[in-house]
């Protein structure tokens, strides 16, 4: 599943396409993808028919792009949503398109999601520039909006466990499961840690773990990146070269040599170094 880094890639990789470009054509190809855009494929489509996009925004894991004509065009990649500019190498699996764009100097932008939780809707822009279907979910590291006292004095009131408040968007956005591992492993801190003992000393190196990982993160996907093919696949490199913690049951710690435990957690798992993490 895509995380914060992997959306933050694409919003960079589509921008210099998609920016300042007029949309002329839209044909939504499967009625799911947009079933977030109540008035159906018409409407969808008559609203984005020419307007022009002005900007590329993203918050947490959703992404918007402000049209001339007030309103945004939102979306969220879902578990395998995929933005494709112009399928150059006709690499695209057409079955898993389910809209498509066209430009007023004949790009093609195209949305493809297999599994379709992803999708595209269309809703009024709000005065601060915040879709107002996005204003509950809380800033995230890379926006220029999150502040450290808030997000630390609502951390301590939720009284909860640290990885389930990591998790929780309203507190802050874009953090997912593996990004929590790995953040909680650099900061040596265990996931069940009650957020009320957390000293504020704790919270800073957290905080500074979370910006390392998505930074490591960003510079990995970023490596991979082809300016003809915005991918998104949850295999970027850093899944593949970096993890310290998660996916990495009974390897050993890089920091102390004890091999890394998995627990489950919800519905998923957790995975921490029993000598470095401590509860
Ligand atoms: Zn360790």
């Amino acid at each position: 599943m895509p995380e914060l880094p992997e959306v933050e890639v694409v919003r960079r990789g589509l921008d210099p396409w998609v920016r300042g470009a007029r949309i002329v054509g839209v044909t939504v190809h499967h009625p799911r993808a947009i079933r977030r855009h109540l008035a159906g494929a018409n409407d969808f489509a008559a609203a984005l028919v020419g307007t022009k996009i002005t900007d590329t925004r993203r918050r947490g894991k959703f992404l918007w792009f402000p049209l001339d004509s007030g309103d945004v065009l939102l979306g969220h990649l879902g578990m395998s949503g995929q933005f494709i500019v112009n399928d150059s190498a006709h690499t695209m699996n057409r079955a898993h398109l389910r809209v498509s764009f066209t430009f007023e100097d004949d790009t093609q932008l195209y949305f493809l999601d297999q599994r379709t939780f992803g999708g595209l809707w269309v809703e009024p822009g709000a005065a601060d520039g915040t879709p107002p279907s996005i204003a509950h979910i809380a800033p995230d590291l890379l926006d220029p909006a999150f502040a450290m006292a808030p997000f630390a004095a609502a951390l301590k009131g939720r009284r909860t466990e640290i990885k389930r408040a990591l998790l929780d968007q309203t507190l802050i956005s874009g953090v997912g499961n593996i990004y929590a591992d790995e953040a909680l492993w650099r900061a040596q801190l265990h996931y069940r840690r009650p957020t009320a003992s957390i000293q504020s000393s704790e919270l800073d190196a957290l905080v500074a773990a979370m910006r390392e990982v998505f930074a490591e993160a960003l510079t990995a996907g970023g490596t991979s990146f082809d300016a003809l093919y915005v991918n998104v696949n949850g295999n970027s490199g850093y899944f593949d070269r970096s993890l310290k913690a998660y996916g990495q049951k009974d390897r050993p710690c890089p920091r102390c040599g004890t091999p890394i435990v998995r627990e489950a957690f919800t519905n998923r798992s957790s995975f921490y170094c029993p000598r470095c993490q401590v509860l």
